[in-house]
């Protein structure tokens, strides 16, 4: 199963994501939890990512699309990806085809998460308090959504063209998030 977890930062990805790891037995692959590792723990690309990630900005397709690439055969080995926060450009989607094509497989489902904006405004607030993340200041929030608008809306058409889009509604607790994205999976 190659699932892509989508939607605007603060939709709940990262959160439904790690609950599927739990339930499923799938593999996160979360490219802003490995740029942040990389960061933590000083690494050349840590560096090199820091300033674009504190000011809410994309890194290069080519960066994450390595780190993508590394981690294939062990997804593959879990029986599952779930692609959280890549692909964020039409361009990363079409390098995830060709990797996984060329590893006889593809995305077979893109689950949308859909949150409206005042409530992701909301949710970074928190997340802001609780895990203090750089990036979740009222400016690089802004920022990221703007990205997220101009960059990463546009694969919303990319993968309904091939039939694999199912909106979810995101809003609400967390378990009843879980149990619609249950829901549409089992499908
Ligand atoms: P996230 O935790 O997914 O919100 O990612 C945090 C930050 O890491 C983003 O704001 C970007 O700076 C960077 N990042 C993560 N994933 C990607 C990606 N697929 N393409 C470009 N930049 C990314």
């Amino acid at each position: 199963m190659n699932l892509v977890l989508f939607g605007p930062p603060g939709a709940g990805k990262g959160t439904q994501a790690k609950r599927l790891v739990a339930e499923r037995g799938w593999m996160q692959l979360s490219t802003g939890d490995m740029l942040r590792e990389a960061r933590k723990a000083g690494t050349e690309l840590g560096n090199k990512v820091a300033a674009i990630m504190d000011r809410g900005d994309l890194v290069s397709d080519a960066i994450v699309i390595a780190l993508i690439e590394e981690r294939l055969p062990q997804a593959e080995a879990a029986g599952g990806a779930i692609f959280d926060g890549f692909p964020r450009t039409v361009a990363q989607a079409e390098a995830l085809d060709a990797l996984l094509e060329g590893r006889g497989a593809k995305i077979d489902a893109v689950v949308r998460l859909v949150v409206d904006q005042n409530e992701l405004v909301e949710r970074m607030a928190r997340r802001a308090e609780e895990e203090g993340r750089a990036d979740d200041t009222v400016e690089a929030f802004k920022t990221r959504l703007d990205n997220y608008n101009a960059q990463t809306a546009p694969l919303i058409p990319y993968y309904a063209e091939q039939g694999k889009v199912t909106d979810v509604d995101g809003m609400g607790g967390i378990e009843d998030v879980a149990a619609r994205i249950a829901a549409a999976l089992d499908d």
